[in-house]
C-alpha cells in the first residue's frame, strides 16, 4: 500500500515537472492511474505542501472549471554545488530549474579538508539564503574519479566522496547525492532541457564519460556505476596509455591527453591546464590538435552508440570553435552510418552558462526527490519539527 502510494506520488510529481501545470483528469491519463487514486494522492501532496492548485482556466461551457495542479515555486528548492579546481559554485533552483540563489567562490583550500570545509560553507550560505526549510536536497558532482596510474596526480578538487558527505552532514540536515559529472548532465537534460526519453550523454573533458537516461531513469545505477570509457581503444590511435594498452580514449582524445601533447610539442608551456587548450588567440597548431581530436572522437563515439543503441546522442563539453564542433558531429554521423547503415540522431548541446554545473548538480537532488516524494516530504516534516 505504502509503496503504491509512493509510486503514484512519484508519477504525479514527475509528470508535473516534465509537462507543466495540468489537471487531475490529464494526470490520470498521463500516468495510467485511476482518477480516484490520483485525487486521493494529490490531496495528500497538497496537504504536505508538495503541490499547489493553480488559478483555474476559464470555464468551458457548463460545470466546474478544471483546476490545474502546479509545483510550489520557491517553497520547494533543490541545491547543487560543484568543486572546480579553481573555484566552488553553488546554486538553489526551483523544481523547474529556475535559479533563486547563486554564489561562486575562488578555491583557496590547499588540503582536502580545507577544500571540503570551504565547499560546505558555501553550500550552507546558499541554503540559508534560499531558506533551510524550502530545500529538499543537495546534489554535488565530482569532476574526476577514476584510477590514477600515476601522472597526472589527482587534483585538490578530487575530494573523497565520503569525507565530502560527512563535511556537509556536519553543517546541514539535508540528504546529499554525489555523482560523477556526466550523470548530472544526463539528468539535467532530461528534467530541465526537454530531453527525450532515451538519450545517451557523452561528456568530453578531462576524461570522456557517458551516461544514459532511458524512461526517466539513469540506466547504470549505483554510486560510480559505469560510464567511464577511458580505456576503450580509439581505432587508428597510436598513443600509448599508462594502463599498458595502445590507443586508449584517455591517452588520445581527452583534454588531459591534448594538454600533454601540446606541452610535449612546445605549443603550450609546461604546467598548462585544460582551459589553455582554448585560448582567445588561437595558434594554428593548437587548432589542428583539436581538429584531430574531433576526428578521433568521430571514430570512437559511434562504437559506444552502436553498443548502447540510444534513440538520441548528445555530445557535451567544450571541444573548440563552432566549426570544430560541427566537424566532430559530422565525423560521428559519418562513421555511425558506415557502421550501422543508418543516420544517427546525434547533436551537440552547448551548456555554456556559468551555473551549468551547479544546475546539473541540483538536478541530481531533484531526480532523487522525484523518485520518492512522499518519503522525502515525511522525513522533511520530521526534520523541521
Ligand atoms: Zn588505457
Amino acid at each position: 500500500m505504502v509503496r503504491q502510494r509512493n509510486a503514484t506520488a512519484s508519477a504525479i510529481m514527475r509528470t508535473l515537472v516534465r509537462e507543466g501545470p495540468i489537471g487531475r483528469k490529464e494526470l490520470a491519463a498521463a500516468t495510467g492511474v485511476s482518477f480516484t487514486t490520483i485525487t486521493k494522492t494529490v490531496a495528500e501532496l497538497i496537504e504536505l505542501g508538495a503541490l499547489t492548485e493553480a488559478a483555474p482556466a476559464a470555464p468551458r461551457g457548463a460545470g466546474r472549471p478544471a483546476v490545474p495542479l502546479d509545483l510550489p515555486g520557491r517553497q520547494r528548492l533543490v541545491v547543487g554545488a560543484h568543486l572546480h579546481p579553481g573555484s566552488t559554485t553553488c546554486g538553489a533552483f526551483t523544481l523547474r530549474g529556475e535559479r533563486v540563489a547563486w554564489r561562486a567562490a575562488p578555491a583557496h583550500g590547499r588540503t582536502q579538508r580545507e577544500r571540503i570545509e570551504e565547499a560546505a560553507q558555501l553550500v550552507d550560505e546558499v541554503v540559508t539564503e534560499a531558506g533551510v526549510e524550502a530545500v529538499l536536497g543537495i546534489g554535488m558532482v565530482t569532476p574526476w574519479a577514476e584510477v590514477h596510474h600515476g601522472a597526472p596526480p589527482p587534483l585538490l578538487s578530487d575530494v573523497d566522496h565520503d569525507e565530502l558527505r560527512a563535511g556537509l552532514r556536519r553543517r546541514l540536515p539535508h540528504p546529499v547525492r554525489l555523482e560523477p559529472n556526466v550523470r548530472a548532465m544526463a539528468v539535467e537534460h532530461y528534467w530541465w532541457n526537454d530531453g527525450g526519453d532515451d538519450v545517451l550523454t557523452v561528456l568530453v573533458g578531462r576524461s570522456v564519460r557517458v551516461a544514459q537516461m532511458r524512461g526517466g531513469e539513469l540506466v547504470w545505477d549505483g554510486p560510480g556505476a559505469g560510464g567511464l570509457v577511458s580505456h576503450l581503444v580509439v581505432p587508428g590511435s597510436g598513443f600509448g596509455c599508462e594502463c599498458g594498452q595502445v590507443g586508449c580514449v584517455k591517452a588520445t582524445c581527452t583534454d588531459d591527453a591534448l594538454v600533454r601533447r601540446a606541452v610535449a610539442g612546445g605549443l603550450l608551456p609546461p604546467g598548462s591546464a585544460q582551459h589553455d587548450l582554448y585560448p582567445r588567440t588561437d595558434p594554428e597548431p593548437l587548432r589542428q590538435l583539436r581538429r584531430d581530436r574531433a576526428e578521433e572522437l568521430g571514430r570512437v563515439i559511434p562504437l559506444i552508440m552502436s553498443l548502447v543503441a540510444p534513440a538520441q546522442t548528445v555530445v557535451r563539453g567544450r571541444l573548440g570553435t563552432p566549426e570544430e564542433i560541427s566537424a566532430c558531429i559530422d565525423a560521428i554521423r559519418h562513421r555511425y552510418r558506415a557502421l550501422v547503415g543508418r543516420d544517427p540522431d546525434v547533436k551537440y548541446y552547448d551548456g555554456g552558462r556559468p551555473d551549468l554545473w551547479a544546475r546539473g548538480s541540483a538536478a541530481l537532488a531533484l531526480d532523487r526527490y522525484l523518485a520518492s516524494p512522499l518519503e522525502h516530504e515525511t522525513s522533511r516534516l520530521v526534520r523541521t519539527e
